[in-house]
């Protein structure tokens, strides 16, 4: 089976920065979404899938591989992270494809997702979205309706860079010549919907069009967000295709799933994919800094609430550096006392003043919370803190 491509991505009409990123080097194929302050987006979603895309020729054709490379991306993406300040809470989403003739492996982290278009089928999406509501869909606490407009939509249960440890979804389906895959950021599907994708994708025969016409969907419909595309036409071999070359680029710039069902290849006791590991880390419209999205949850706080109450313990997991009573203190939990549960409590209190701190550019959302993937990662944030009132940034010696 041939494959040829199309990608594209473009800014979108609201953001300031592409932080997406995209991956064409066949028979992988990959796209990202970063997030996090300063440049932070921008680098992980790039690095992630330079890392992604270093392996030797032919062996990202073994899944097996397709997952280590994300493993392997996920921790350069942390060990970027703690090397340099400013980029600090960086994290990327990562939805990955392997064409291997007959077959293609999927493999995913995020909410970018993977779909299927087959002749006579209803655009099929193969990836499950890490995200608190697609949770609550899985628990029948939200419908997918609801899902796909909800104000939190976009926070994250799974990014690399969050955590060393990290859950990839992976699956394997047959392909057929004349199927078309499409991976995609949520810039796309939170803007333009399943039966207009679909609608696009069989109106457009020419992969790189068809990635043009979505994208300007996306832009038509606010472009929101930054969009990324890529179209993969499986073809008998004797079909022409394009050569491939290597490109992470950026340029200037909610659906339930039919049709067949594909095979959820779990590996070495990882948890299978519906087994979904709970980070709980936040992602709303990927601002300049997490910390800011933690006062944005407002209704995800009742999903976390729901989600406690059914065993989930992520909140307990999560630590944020943020104001205690003027002071700079470690929290465990999330930011948050809506509805009268207090979700975290101060684990380690500080007699370095907030508003002292907040005067300094990189910490001006301290009090919003800052969030931090463990408790050592917390202090390092206050001993960041303590050095910068010391010797502001930006000041002379
Ligand atoms: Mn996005």
């Amino acid at each position: 089976m041939r494959v040829l491509a199309g990608a594209r991505s473009d800014i979108g009409r609201a953001r300031e920065r592409n932080e997406d990123a995209y991956l064409v080097k066949e028979p992988l194929f990959a796209v990202a979404d970063g997030m996090g302050g300063h440049r932070g987006g921008d680098v992980a979603s790039s690095l992630a899938l330079e890392i992604l895309g270093a392996g030797e020729e032919g062996e990202e054709r073994q899944p097996v591989l397709l997952t280590s490379g994300i493993k392997k991306a996920n921790q350069r993406v942390l060990e970027r992270a703690e090397a340099d300040r400013d980029l600090r809470g960086m994290g990327t989403t990562l939805t990955a494809i392997v064409a291997e003739d007959a077959r293609a492996h999927v493999a995913h982290v995020g909410d970018s997702r993977a779909y299927l278009l087959r002749e006579g089928n209803a655009l099929q999406q193969l990836t499950e979205d890490h995200t608190l509501v697609q949770r609550m869909v899985r628990e029948g606490r939200l419908s997918p309706e609801e899902a796909g407009t909800h104000p939190q939509r976009s926070v994250l249960t799974r990014a690399l860079g969050v955590e060393e440890e990290i859950a990839v979804d992976e699956l394997t389906l047959d392909v057929h010549a004349g199927d078309r895959l499409l991976l995609c950021t949520d810039g796309l599907t939170s803007m333009v919907g399943r039966d207009r994708i679909q609608q696009i994708l069989e109106g457009e025969r020419d992969p790189q069009a068809a990635c043009d016409r979505l994208i300007d969907a996306a832009n038509r419909a606010g472009g929101e967000d930054n969009i990324t595309v890529i179209v993969l036409d499986f073809l008998k071999d004797e079909a022409a295709r394009d050569p491939a070359a290597t490109v992470i680029t950026r340029e200037a710039g909610p659906a339930e799933t039919h049709a067949e069902p594909v095979e959820h290849i779990p590996l070495e006791g990882r948890p299978a994919p519906s087994e979904e590991r709970t980070s709980g880390i936040s992602q709303p419209q990927r601002r300049r800094r997490w910390g800011r999205v933690a006062l944005r949850i407002g209704v995800a706080v009742a999903v976390l609430a729901a989600a406690l109450a059914a065993g989930v313990n992520y909140i307990d997991r999560q630590w944020y550096v943020g104001d205690a009573d003027g002071r700079v203190a470690i929290y465990r939990g999330i930011p948050s006392e809506i509805l009268g549960f207090d979700l975290s409590h101060v684990e380690v209190s500080t007699e370095l003043s907030t508003a002292q701190a907040q005067r300094l550019q990189p910490w001006q959302d301290l009090s919003d919370g800052i969030t931090a993937g463990s408790l050592e990662a917390a202090r390092a944030i206050v001993a960041q803190i303590r050095r910068d009132l010391q010797s502001p940034p930006g000041a002379s010696p």
